[in-house]
């Protein structure tokens, strides 16, 4: 497919276009689209919704955004990118036929016309200067809002904090949005909770519009970001293909996992902690560090029938929902990380 049909570029909001749910938003954009919404402050910020087109709360927070300042002028410009059209229009994360548009950010071997589609949004903001980046994501299961940077400099903590006190730290993989946009603005990923609920639409609304009208992230003071509580994520956690598993409801499966699992999520769990009861001498765990190794032995160990930990960690991304856990992984594993904080 030509790159140039992959990605239009508007220097205005189409009309109509804030009348329109996620899902009906392939009625007026045929593709990726990037929108320059100019204002007397530069640069722009930017943003980047519906990177997962299931993902509702970045499309609800930037549409009621837009409406609110529709008769009346932007603190700063605005650069919105709404990325998997399609996708939301069948309310997935993405369609069967494509990649994952947030692991399309940086080229690796022959490029895809979705990765070339990133490469020439980076290419022109870039080009253009950003204050700074947004990326509004949800998660499938229960979790506290937070933010992810790649960068521990004083801004990009700023920007982290802004959101909540809790932050998470990662370096991979570097094919996400923030990672790439990362190389030259601060950027961040901001996970709203689960799609649809008023508090995350309205949270994500209210950090656009703070970074909208800040001035600088000179202009805030140390003292802001002295409270953070900063994790950084040491492993995924994936249930191994052949292992058969379920959340209490069949006892007969390889691992059982606890019901309400998911609560467990941003808690900071002691060794010996509990994650589930095996059923059979060949269930375990994979858990891979971010250098790709094999670390299970490290983290969990098994005793009389049950999956116990072997270190204190906090899990995120824990989800009820057994397609995510099979497609994507069951948890991360994090730790909490005390940086000194750079200028
Ligand atoms: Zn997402």
């Amino acid at each position: 497919m030509n790159i140039l049909f992959m990605l239009d570029i508007f220097d205005r909001l189409p009309d109509g276009l804030l009348n329109l749910d996620s899902d009906q938003l392939y009625k007026i954009l045929d593709r990726p689209t990037l929108i320059h919404l100019k204002s007397d402050r530069q640069p722009a910020l930017f943003v980047s919704i519906l990177l997962h087109g299931n993902e509702t709360t970045s499309w609800l927070a930037m549409r009621e955004l837009l409406r609110k300042y529709q008769n009346q002028k932007l603190p700063r410009s605005l650069s919105l990118f709404i990325g998997n059209i399609q996708a939301a229009k069948s309310k997935q994360r993405h369609l069967a036929d494509q990649p994952d548009y947030n692991r399309i950010w940086k080229i690796e071997g022959q490029a895809s016309s979705e990765q070339m589609m990133a490469q020439q949004v980076i290419t022109e903001m870039r080009s253009r200067g950003v204050f700074a980046s947004i990326d509004i994501h949800n998660n499938t299961g229960r979790n506290p809002h937070y933010g992810c940077i790649t960068q521990l400099d004083k801004h990009s903590l700023h920007l982290a904090r802004l959101f909540n006190k809790i932050a998470v730290h990662y370096t991979s993989p570097q094919t996400l949005q923030s990672y790439a946009f990362s190389e030259f603005c601060p950027a961040i990923v901001l996970e709203c909770g689960q799609p649809d609920l008023p508090d995350g639409t309205a949270h994500a609304l209210e950090y656009v519009e703070t970074c909208l009208t800040l001035d600088s992230f000179d202009s805030l003071p140390d003292s802001a970001i002295a409270d953070m509580d900063l994790f950084h994520t040491v492993a995924i956690v994936k249930v191994p293909e052949e292992i058969k598993f379920s959340f209490a409801e069949n006892p007969d499966d390889d691992i059982t996992f606890p019901a309400e699992m998911d609560c467990l999520n941003f808690c900071e769990l002691p060794i010996g902690a509990k994650f589930g009861r095996i059923n059979t001498e060949k269930a375990y765990l994979s858990v891979v560090n971010e250098q790709g190794q094999e670390i299970g032995d490290r983290y969990f160990q098994i005793t009389d029938g049950e999956i116990i930990l072997k270190k204190a960690v906090m899990p995120s991304m824990l989800t009820l929902n057994t397609d995510i856990v099979r497609q994507d992984c069951l948890c991360y594993l994090m730790e909490r990380l005390t940086v000194e904080k750079k200028s």
